[in-house]
């Protein structure tokens, strides 16, 4: 049986060098921090909040994580319809 993150803990979790919000990567899992490109393990569903044990990632990885994980939506361009007021 595999041990997954709480989404919860997730949620409450930052990096602990920027504090800042961290994205969650399967396969190995890991908690990767977008700032300052480290990966954080998660053993037995515990993730190590640990510098010295995280793994550095790519940038690509960093892009990949945020493309699956934050879904921007699509800026319509059919905004461009209106008039915009310019006369
Ligand atoms: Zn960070």
């Amino acid at each position: 049986m595999i041990a997954s993150v709480d989404p919860h803990l997730l949620e409450i979790l930052v990096c602990p060098l920027c504090k800042g919000q961290l994205l969650l990567r399967r396969a190995p899992q890991a908690l990767v921090c977008p700032f300052d490109r480290l990966a954080f393990p998660v053993r037995d569903g515990i993730p190590v909040m640990l510098p010295e044990e995280a793994d550095a990632v790519t940038a690509e990885e960093v892009e990949a994580l945020r493309a699956r994980q934050s879904p921007q939506p699509e800026p319509s361009p059919l905004r461009f319809m209106g008039d915009g007021g310019v006369s």
